[in-house]
């Protein structure tokens, strides 16, 4: 561990058999208390989500990965939280970039649904799961039984639905996982910001349900004479900080081109 960087309280150092998070120190309103970078394997490894440009956070990734290959970086998706640090990590420990959106990729190789990666005996599955944002990846570790969701699922509180992202791909991704998780078995969620969730079937269906129940607020909120995303959510989150009403915004915005679109 670098001896300037200060661990920060929360996931930090999460772990399953194969999996461990290094947290980046990005917290704020929407990254909780920072972006989760997962290490996965034991003597080759791939590194999800190197998280922002921050250098003594990377450098902390790269220390934490020790005499280890990263034989790639894989990216849950393009948000720059998530990104941002990519191309610097992938200097430090001379591994490409895969993603799906090519914009963000580093090297010949992309990343999409039914990818499966293979590391020092392990694999990791890839799942599209587009919704939070239009290139947005699942990745299954069935060693662990652990699936990381990325900004799909995260470990509290609920996602909101990006600018390049969809609500009616997120409800489609959102029974996707669902019944991934209980075919699969899956026993983890590693999500890219907060922290692990234990039952993954019980989380998903909680997701499912906010859904429906915000849909049918703001379909209530609009036929009490709301017009615009900000006077429903002045109803529909008047319980909430309003420091995380731009947020709701942006989500409401999502919804309400959903039920116009019905
Ligand atoms: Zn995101």
């Amino acid at each position: 561990m670098s001896g300037l960087y200060v661990p920060l309280a929360g996931p930090d150092g999460t772990r399953t058999d194969h999996a461990e998070n290094v947290l980046a120190p990005n917290p704020s309103e929407m990254t909780l208390e920072g972006t989760n970078t997962w290490v996965i394997g034991t003597t080759d490894v791939v590194v999800v989500d190197p998280g922002p440009d921050d250098e003594a956070h990377l450098r902390r990734v790269a220390e934490h990965v020790g005499r280890r290959r990263v034989t790639a970086i894989l990216l849950t998706h393009g948000h720059h939280d998530h990104s941002g640090g990519a191309k610097r990590f992938a200097e430090l420990v001379g591994a490409p970039v895969r993603a799906l959106d090519p914009r963000h990729r580093l090297g010949d190789e992309g990343l999409s649904d039914g990818d499966v990666i293979e590391v020092g005996g392990l694999e990791l599955r890839v799942y599209g799961t587009p919704g939070h944002s239009f290139d947005s990846l699942c990745f299954w570790l069935p060693a662990d039984r652990a699936m990381l969701t990325g900004d799909t699922v995260l470990g509290r509180g609920t996602t909101v639905i990006a600018h390049d992202g969809n609500l009616a791909d997120y409800l489609r991704t959102l029974d996707l996982l669902r019944a991934t998780a209980e075919e699969l078995e899956a026993e983890t969620l590693l999500p890219g910001h907060g922290p692990a969730l234990a039952d993954p079937v019980f989380a998903l269906d909680g997701y499912i349900v906010h859904r429906r129940e915000r849909l049918d607020q703001i379909r209530a909120a609009r036929a009490s004479g709301a017009r615009t995303p900000r006077e429903i959510v002045e109803i529909v989150y008047a319980d909430v900080d309003t420091a995380l009403w731009p947020a709701a915004e942006m989500s409401v915005r999502a919804q309400v081109d959903y039920l116009d679109r019905l």
